[in-house]
Formats: structure tokens, sequence, C-alpha cells
């Protein structure tokens, strides 16, 4: 299973190094286990830590592709304004609606209210963002719901800078993340 971008940083290549050197009976579980302490420690990624605090959890699981969506979501890199703010593609890194708020993962997808309808579905099954990844790497279908939810509340992102005229022109977002291919930035 190939993990989320910001897993694949030294956390992720310490895994593979160690993997060559260890015996073959031991050496996922150690590998893992390693993976696992460089994860605790990475100073990047803390977002994606929270959602996927065990390793395990997430290379176990074998449902659905990590597409676009649900990598933003995960890595926290996407439309959201507190992210745009950072690369000076919006004026502001604050909510529209939640005054003095920044605009960033954790709120769109836990917090704000415009989103509440999109949640819905999920805060009847879930009761934590703890949970999120738990319940999504159940089967095929709670994988695909999840995607579905975060699918939606970019969608409404979307449409909602197109709504307000916030300065997001494709070129330029695309000239970021190409900028850090590999998400690779400091959070
Ligand atoms: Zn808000």
């Amino acid at each position: 299973m190939i993990p989320v971008d910001t897993l694949t940083d030294e956390a992720s290549r310490l895994y593979e190094n160690q993997e060559s050197s260890l015996n073959k009976q031991s050496k996922r579980l150690r590998s893992l286990a390693a993976w696992q302490t460089a994860w605790d420690q990475a100073e990047n990624g803390r977002w994606t830590h929270r959602l996927i605090p065990d390793i395990s959890m997430w290379t176990v699981q074998n449902h659905g592709e990590t597409s676009y969506d649900l990598t933003q979501f995960l890595t926290g890199h996407g439309g959201y304004r507190s992210y745009l703010y950072r690369f000076g593609l919006d004026e502001s890194p604050d909510c529209p609606t939640c005054e003095g708020t920044a605009e960033n993962e954790e709120h769109v997808f836990f917090a704000c209210p415009r989103f509440k309808s999109s949640r819905r579905k999920l805060e009847t099954e879930l009761n934590t963002r703890l949970t999120v990844i738990r319940y999504m790497v159940q089967s095929n279908t709670t994988w695909d719901a999840v995607e579905a939810i975060v699918k939606r509340i970019h969608q409404q992102l979307k449409s909602a800078e197109v709504q307000w005229g916030h300065r997001r022109e494709a070129t330029a977002i695309n000239a970021a993340q190409s900028g850090s291919s590999s998400f690779r930035v400091n959070s």
C-alpha cells in the first residue's frame, strides 16, 4: 500500500532502508515499528499524524485509491485559505464566515458551519476526527463515503471562491503545487 504523500518523507525512507537489512521473518514488524517511531517524531505532517496516528492501521487497508481530494484532505495541502495565503494566493487566511478563524483543513472538515450538511452523515457515524480514518479503512463502502464527503466539501469551497471572487487563478495554484510536487511544505 503506497501511503499518502506526507507519509513518504523521511519516515518512509527509514522504512525502506530498514527493510533490506532485517531478516525476513521479523523485518515487517520491526520496520513498521521503526517507521511508527519516525512518524511519531516527524516535524512535518502533524495534521496527517492526527488523522492517521497508527501507521499499521493505514498500511493494512486495501480499499480504494487515495484520490486527489483525499490527498488534499489527508495532507491539509489544498484549496484552504490558510494554505493559499502561505503562497500569497489569497489576501487572508481567515474563513469568510467565521471571523478571526483560520480556514484550514481542521476548520473546514470538523468545525465550519458552512459545511454542516456535508458533514452530517459522517457525524452520525463518527465521534471525533481520530476515528475518521479508522472508519474509512473498514471497507470500500466506508472509504467511498468519506471520499464523497471530502469531494463535496471541496466543491463547496471551489464554488465559494467563485462567488466571493477570491484571487485563486488556476495557473497560480498549479505553479505553487508543481513547486512542491511531493507536498513537502513545512507546516
Ligand atoms: Zn468557518
